[in-house]
């Protein structure tokens, strides 16, 4: 385990090891979550979501440079489905990240939505683990919005931004998408084009009609991440929702609904081992198979049966 030493010393490649072995290394996943989750759990998580092209990256860039001149460590994960670097995550992650690519407090990291939903691939919970335990002071997830599985996002971070457009469509897409529900923070970008104005007005009316559980009320943000114009409001918009997550009992909400989704997702992973390490299973599905295309049982049925050999190994 000289890896996690190093790890553990601030080596930034022993950081990068880690996080590949935590998204390809079955067999060796646990033994190293067991030793970086108790280490973890000091970070801000934020998250950032919209439709793709909104401006996520842009203001994830912005952000990084007001914590950093907090003298705040940055962690940031962008989950891409549409990046147009297929196969140079790296070239991909410096025109990301242009401001701070050479800066040793932040640390750049993309993933493959293996998924293809825009959705958060099983892994992303684990490299903030990583980068939590690491010690950055903030880690940051970025993520495309759409469809149902956006809605993991809020379950693996404290403080959710969605980043919208004044295009036409979005507002619509993103209540579709259960957004606006999700929201801590809602950002309307390209303020520099025409309709932002209106566009920010409806978005007002749609979330005052949203019940919410909790007391706090989502800002709008107006901001050109082109021109650096509101990306300062958002960052304190950041801060005052930290503040009031640091009052014990919202965080503790926050940290159960995580811990809630966490252990969904083990349940998932293992589940899926056990169902692959059944030994014969390929010719066991095979056999089903032919059966219930012969309407001989019912899919339920074969399930059930698979689902015997685990539990009543
Ligand atoms: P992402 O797909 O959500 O990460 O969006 P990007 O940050 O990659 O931005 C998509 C495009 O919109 C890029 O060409 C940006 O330069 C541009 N963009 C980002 N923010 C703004 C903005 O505030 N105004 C305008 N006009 N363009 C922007």
């Amino acid at each position: 385990m000289k890896l996690l030493e190093r790890f553990f010393n601030g080596d930034r490649i022993a950081l990068s090891r880690i996080i590949t072995l935590l998204e390809n290394d079955a067999g060796r996943r646990p033994a190293i979550l067991d030793t970086l989750f108790p280490q973890s759990g000091g970070a801000r998580r934020i998250g950032l979501t919209g439709p793709p092209g909104a401006g996520k990256s842009t203001l994830t860039d912005r952000l990084t440079r007001l914590f950093r001149q907090d003298k705040k460590t940055v962690g940031v994960i962008a989950v891409d489905p549409t990046s147009p670097f297929t196969g140079g995550a790296l070239l991909g992650d410096r025109l990301r990240m242009q401001s701070s690519w050479d800066d040793p407090g932040v640390f750049v990291r993309s993933m493959a939505d293996r998924t293809h939903t825009g959705g958060l691939s099983a892994a992303t919970p684990h490299v903030i683990t990583a980068l939590d335990a690491f010690g950055k002071d903030v880690v940051i997830v970025e993520t495309v919005g759409v469809g149902q599985s956006t809605l993991e996002i809020a379950n693996v971070t404290d403080t959710t931004i969605v980043v919208l457009t004044p295009e036409s469509g979005d507002s619509i897409q993103a209540m579709k998408a259960g957004l606006m529900e999700i929201a801590d923070i809602l950002i309307v970008n390209k303020d520099d084009r025409s309709g932002a104005g209106n566009f920010a007005s409806d978005l007002r009316m749609v979330l005052d009609m949203r019940q919410r559980t909790d007391q706090w009320q989502p800002p709008i943000v107006r901001t050109s991440a082109r021109d650096n114009t509101g990306v300062d409001t958002v960052y304190e918009q950041l801060t005052a929702h930290h503040q009031y997550l640091s009052d014990q009992q919202h965080i503790e909400t926050r940290r159960l609904r995580q811990s809630r989704s966490a252990i969904d997702q083990a349940i998932e992973a293992y589940l899926g081992q056990l169902l692959a390490d059944i030994p014969e299973r390929s010719a066991i599905m095979d056999r089903l198979s032919a059966r219930v295309a012969r309407r001989e049982i019912h899919p339920f049925t074969a399930a059930e049966e698979i689902i015997k050999k685990i539990v009543l190994k």
